[in-house]
């Protein structure tokens, strides 16, 4: 059987309006069935995020206005689209909102930092995607179209990693393909749509976890997997992969064709428009991923496949923001060697951190990460202990892949360097 796999990012289904694009779009591909990942709408998982936040801080009139936020704007959208007041849509948000309104109140939240805390995360921010996928599941099938909502908690097992939970893929690879083959049958009903949350999964123990901000991307490609997908499409605000940020260079132009493997180069260094784990399983499996903008359909967007024989003619930019640089060297001008490199990275390590880029001399190791303020401190007062610690905040990262003299100008003029590197393909920047 063969089926699709579409997901729509929280830009897609901010409003009222969004909803119902997303249900014309859908209607366009009637030929095979579908499965459909929605994440949370608009910036709701930052909205509850903030719920969470004024929790810990203990700060009741703050998570009451939070909390009443995320409510109102769900109800406006839901009030806009169902004019029947009596729509079983207004009692389903309503439980949902009060399930989440309950946990809160029962002061489940544990008010500690670490594990404890990521549990308590995953337990209330993923109401966002519960929300999302029960107004959408209602109003496509007020649409007339064939869907049924999947709660992707009994379909996606993971570990107990609270925050960035790891996939179980033995558990959930014939989870998803026995739940959702048998109900699309062996003779599908054209236009069939199975609809499931994005980012969530669920742990043995039966919480609730999540995937990793962003993750619902990563959420689609697992199912696309399991199902052995023809293809998978990412439906975005903008035209598909981009050579640059358009907000940062208005002349960024889409790339029509990239190849898994500069599919992956891309997010490991960075750009945001697809999920950093979304690329593996359908390399491994050999599916056919479209970024394709949900504003204009009709346009091709960008198609991600296996392609062998392939060279990049545009520079592609990614660039990382509020970067800090930091250089250790040994006290006493000792060389830095194998054994300080490896005491290094494991204090990286424990800490956390990713390494965005790193350059070593003969008494100095230096590398950049992003300027997350509840790590950099610590790490380094902790890496002061035992080396001389500099540091250098506020800086960029550039990264640029198949690079030109004029890509690398365009980028440099008129800034400062502070560190460089070159390989055959790419080159990065960092810069003050
Ligand atoms: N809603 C989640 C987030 O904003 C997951 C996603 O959108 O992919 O991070
Ligand atoms: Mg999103």
């Amino acid at each position: 059987m063969h089926i699709r796999v579409f997901k729509f990012g929280g830009a897609s289904i901010n409003s009222a309006g969004g909803i119902i694009n997303v249900a014309s779009i859908l209607k366009r591909f009637p030929d095979m069935p579908l499965l459909v990942v929605v994440s949370a709408m608009g910036k709701t998982t930052n909205a509850l995020e903030s719920v969470l936040e004024h929790y810990l801080n203990r700060d009741p009139v703050a998570v009451i206005e939070a909390f009443g936020k995320v409510r109102d704007y769900h109800f406006g959208i839901v009030n806009n689209l169902f004019a029947d007041k009596d729509h079983p849509v207004y009692g389903e948000l309503d439980s949902l909102f009060n399930q989440l309104r309950g946990y809160i109140r029962k002061g489940h939240l544990y008010s500690g930092m670490g594990h404890e805390r990521d549990f308590e995360y995953d337990q209330v921010v993923s109401y966002g995607e519960l929300f999302s996928t029960a107004i959408v599941h209602h109003w496509l099938a007020g649409q007339g179209i064939p869907v049924r909502l999947f709660d992707v908690r009994e379909l996606i097992r993971t570990d107990s990693t609270y925050r960035d939970a790891r996939v179980n893929w033995k558990v959930t690879e014939p989870r998803i393909s026995s739940a959702i083959s048998s109900y699309f049958g062996t003779s599908p009903v054209p236009g069939k749509i199975a609809l499931t949350q994005g980012f969530l999964g669920c742990d043995q123990e039966g919480n609730t976890t999540t995937l990793g901000r962003e993750g619902s991307d990563f959420s689609a490609a697992i199912f696309a997997f399991s199902l052995h997908a023809k293809e998978m499409t990412i439906w975005k605000d903008v035209p598909g992969v981009m050579n640059a940020d358009p907000k940062l260079m208005p002349d960024a132009v889409c790339l029509e064709t990239l190849s898994y493997r500069e599919a992956v180069e891309l997010t490991y260094y960075g750009a945001s428009v697809i999920h950093p784990k979304t690329i593996k399983p359908l390399e491994n499996a050999n599916i056919v991923l479209r970024v394709k903008s949900f504003l204009d359909p009709d346009q091709p967007g960008t198609i991600v496949k296996n392609v062998r024989e392939w060279k990049i003619a545009t520079p592609i930019f990614i660039v990382k923001q509020n970067q800090v640089l930091i250089s250790v060297s040994s006290r006493d001008f000792s060389f830095i060697l194998e054994e300080n490199l490896s005491d290094i990275f494991s204090i990286l390590a424990n800490f956390r951190v990713k390494v965005n880029i790193m350059q070593n001399s003969a008494i100095s190791f230096s590398f950049c990460i992003d300027n997350d303020p509840h790590k950099v401190t610590p790490l380094i007062s902790y890496l002061g202990k035992d080396y001389e610690t500099r540091y250098n905040d506020g800086l960029e990262l550039y990264t640029i892949r198949h690079y030109t003299d004029e890509a690398i100008n365009r980028i440099t003029r008129g800034r400062k360097i502070l560190m460089e590197l070159r390989s055959r393909n790419t080159c990065q920047v960092v810069t003050g």
